[in-house]
């Protein structure tokens, strides 16, 4: 083999090369970076404050001083931690954020997590008999994180679904719409009727670096479906019979109805939880901060 022979064969390798690594970086998109892991003080996020079972709705004043005496709360601290670091802990995952049609692991995921609030708070009631206050508040504190885990995945399903697409239609006001709860059997039967006409039914969207991956093939991307803000594709569309209200409006309103129901159940299956935390909550709506 001659000098100049050897030399083309070098170029043509390196040429090759190149074009190979161009081929990789079209073919498969990098993926998001880790979202950040801190969590923006209460007051800044303009939350969802609720009092659980009582009579009256807030007025504007009792809402602030609600809102400032919940601050410090370490217990809405660790409901509110678990919300956004889901984002982080379980980017990957589609079963946490109801992504990639994986409705069946999404709903498992839920009852998975509420056993876990289940063994904590026991744990808790055991530590509170025994008098252990700091055992009684950690395992409480683990279970208020649990819960925010819970609340992320209920609203990630209206978030990310065509849920709001297939029934905004059906009714003249927003309060009319089913609030599905994906952790009570009747949700889940729900859930899985309006999954039966294959991709003209419910479905999730398609986000290519989760998994598993399993929406019918043509579905929808995760980009053009997803609800998280008033200015995605899907987020931005004014319904007309529901007021002009946005795609996004609506998904905010079932996430927040469907995280109060969760919250006052959760308080009358676990009363220690309300006995330690008050009655009031407070809580963010729809977050997903994986830049997708
Ligand atoms: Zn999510």
């Amino acid at each position: 083999m001659t000098r100049k022979t050897i030399q083309h064969l070098v170029l043509s390798f390196g040429l090759i090369t190149h074009l190979v690594q161009l081929v990789e970086c079209i073919a498969e998109p990098v993926k998001p970076p880790v979202p950040s892991e801190v969590v923006p003080d209460l007051r800044r996020v303009k939350p969802t404050v609720v009092c659980i079972d009582c009579s009256e709705p807030f007025d504007t004043a009792t809402h602030k001083k609600v809102l400032k005496g919940l601050v410090d709360n370490s217990y809405i601290g660790e409901l509110r931690k678990a919300l956004y670091l889901q984002d982080s802990l379980h980017q990957f995952e589609s079963k946490a954020h109801f992504d990639n049609c994986d409705f069946d692991g999404a709903i498992a995921y839920i009852d998975m997590l509420i056993d876990q609030v289940n063994g904590h708070v026991n744990g808790a009631q055991k530590a509170k008999k025994a008098g252990d206050s700091a055992k009684t508040q950690a395992a409480a504190h683990n279970a208020f994180f649990a819960i925010g885990q819970v609340l992320h995945a209920v609203q990630d399903f209206y978030a990310h679904s065509n849920y709001v697409e297939l029934t905004e239609q059906s009714v003249n006001r927003i309060t009319d719409l089913d609030v599905i709860a994906p952790w009570q059997s009747e949700g889940k039967a729900r859930i899985n009727q309006l999954r039966q006409d294959g991709r003209k039914g419910l479905v999730s969207g398609f986000v290519f670096w989760g998994f598993p991956q399993l929406c019918p093939l043509g579905s929808m991307s995760h980009a053009d479906l997803a609800k998280d803000n008033a200015t995605t594709t899907s987020g931005k569309v004014k319904v007309a019979n529901l007021e002009n209200l946005s795609q996004y409006d609506i998904a905010v309103y079932l996430a927040r109805e469907a995280s109060i129901k969760f919250l006052r159940e959760a308080f009358k299956w676990w009363p220690l939880l309300k006995e330690l935390n008050g009655p009031n909550l407070a809580f963010d709506v729809l977050l997903d901060r994986r830049e997708i």
